[in-house]
């Protein structure tokens, strides 16, 4: 019988009560595959800031930081409040941890599922799944830039990575009274190779044919063509899945058009943002969206899994939140630790109690609470139990 270390953030907001429903649904499929959780919290969020932390920069110590990664995984609610400032929460927990543990992916998968209707007309369940998977850990998210008033202005920017440190010297001259903001991307060929090798193993194991490679090497080619040849060559080692190079904004009409044509979307980081929200916005929204920021090699960092919606303040503590991207990425979760059978049964009991349509909450049209959802896929899914 396997047992698996999870570490429990539940963060801010909503963070705590669709956190507990997640819990509750993995305690199912614990329950029904026998496999065992052991749970550890850890209060992290904005209550703890203020009381211990109030000034520092970031969320967590560093030794705070490092027993994270002696978890099998990190299961996260959210975070966000007004008394903490977004730095914290970004560059002071997640992009640290991203890089700490080395997450260099971020899985981000838009199912239609029964039950849910989408924005675009006319697509019937499953019309519309994408295996989206976004670089996480360079591009032009590596917090590099500078910005100044003057006529003569001298940078020195550092980048550091598990791949690579790197050093950009910036001299700009510019017009008395004119000011500048600059912003640098960057991406190493190893990182390239091997998130594009995430995204074909990912789509071997699910027996898709198709990968689409997101770029913009028409205008930014110095980065992009970088990207391209990586690809190519992993893919010659994939014969038996096509792939397809799609420039971002021609994807981005075809996800409103005909989103049915996508299988795997590999995508830069920022792009990937970008494109995997318009992706959650098609399937149902953001209370059904999961996510996982990944490294595949678990001996080599800890992988946290989160929806990707934020803390909603508008509706915390009103116990109407929608826990189902939460759940969502329990089962990126347990896909992750090699529980597949685990996962399937989370993915059916949620879909199952989707399509039954009779707990729905507010974000759904409905009056069900967040425990009330909970409930019925927990429920749903011990009814499964093979
Ligand atoms: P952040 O910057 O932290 O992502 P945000 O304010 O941009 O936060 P969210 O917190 O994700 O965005 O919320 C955006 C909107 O979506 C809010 O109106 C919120 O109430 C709604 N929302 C987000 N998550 C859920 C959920 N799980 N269930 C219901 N509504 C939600």
């Amino acid at each position: 019988m396997k047992t698996y270390r999870v570490a429990l953030i539940e963060g801010d907001g909503i963070g705590p009560e669709i956190l507990r429903e997640g819990k509750k649904v993995m305690d199912a499929a614990a329950e029904a595959t026998g496999i065992t959780w052991q749970w550890k919290a850890y209060p992290y969020g904005a209550d703890h800031w203020v009381q211990n932390r109030k000034g520092f920069p970031t969320l967590v110590t560093e030794a705070e930081m490092a027993e994270l990664g002696t978890h099998d995984a990190v299961y996260f609610g959210a975070i966000g409040d007004p008394r903490v400032p977004d730095s914290v929460n970004q560059a002071g927990l997640l992009l640290w941890m991203r890089f700490y543990f080395d997450q260099y992916i971020n899985l981000r998968p838009a199912k239609l599922y029964r039950g849910v209707s989408s924005p675009l007309a006319g697509k019937k369940p499953h019309d519309i799944d994408i295996c989206f998977i976004r670089e996480n850990s360079e591009d032009f998210y590596i917090g590099l830039g500078g910005r100044f008033k003057g006529t003569r202005s001298h940078d020195e920017l550092e980048m550091r990575r598990a791949l690579c440190k790197a050093r950009f010297d910036v001299d700009i001259s510019l017009e008395p009274a004119d000011e500048m903001g600059y912003q640098i991307g960057a991406m190493t060929g190893r990182n390239a190779e091997r998130t594009v090798r995430y995204g074909f193993e990912l789509a071997r194991r699910k027996k898709l044919t198709r990968i689409t490679l997101i770029h913009k090497a028409n205008v930014l080619m110095k980065i992009y063509d970088l990207w391209i040849e990586r690809a190519r060559q992993v893919a010659r080692d994939y014969p038996d899945i096509e792939m397809e190079l799609a420039i971002v904004d021609a994807a981005t009409m075809w996800l409103v058009r005909a989103p049915e044509r996508f299988q795997v979307i590999i995508a830069p980081n920022m792009f990937g943002d970008i494109l995997s929200d318009l992706a959650a916005s098609i399937v149902g929204g953001l209370g059904f969206a999961p996510g996982g920021n990944i490294n595949p090699d678990r001996k080599a960092g800890v992988s946290m899994f989160e929806p990707i919606h934020g803390s909603a303040p508008d509706i915390a503590g009103k116990g109407i939140a929608n826990p189902i991207a939460t759940i969502l990425a329990g089962q990126l979760m347990l896909d992750h630790l090699g529980e597949e059978r685990a996962a399937l049964l989370v993915e059916q009991a949620t879909e199952d109690v989707l399509a039954a349509g009779k707990v729905r909450t507010p974000d759904m049209g409905g009056r069900s609470t967040c425990r009330d959802m909970g409930d019925a896929i927990a429920e749903r899914l011990l009814q499964l139990k093979p």
